[in-house]
């Protein structure tokens, strides 16, 4: 499952950040999922319980900021706002788009004990 292994890679990123910063236990992991990233937020969270268990994560709430993605029209020559992998411009209703952003996912803020 995509999310159980986008779980694994935060819970990576934290215990690292654990280790050079000294905290020991997260409250809040603030993610920005990108609305073209195909996360599935219940999914997430559900993997993320599963992983964080008996790691410095251990019960941490996730707080989930959702971004708008990014995508460059050929037609417009501009960049235009896209919620999903295969909408029209809103511009000109071409499918001439390129995505720029809104396709990742990234931890933006821990708050840590
Ligand atoms: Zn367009």
């Amino acid at each position: 499952m995509h999310e159980m292994s986008l779980s694994r890679g935060m819970i990576d990123i934290i215990q690292d950040y654990a280790a050079k910063s000294g905290f020991r236990r997260v409250d809040v992991v603030r993610l920005e999922i990108g609305a073209l990233s195909c996360v599935e937020p219940a999914a997430l969270e559900f993997c993320f319980e599963s992983v964080a268990r008996d790691t410095v994560a251990d019960g941490a709430k996730l707080e989930i900021i959702n971004v708008a993605g990014e995508a460059w029209c050929w037609d417009c020559a501009r960049g235009v706002e896209v919620d999903r992998h295969g909408d029209r411009c809103p511009g000109c209703g071409g499918f001439r788009l390129k995505v720029r952003s809104g396709d990742a996912m990234r931890i933006k803020e821990l708050e840590v004990v």
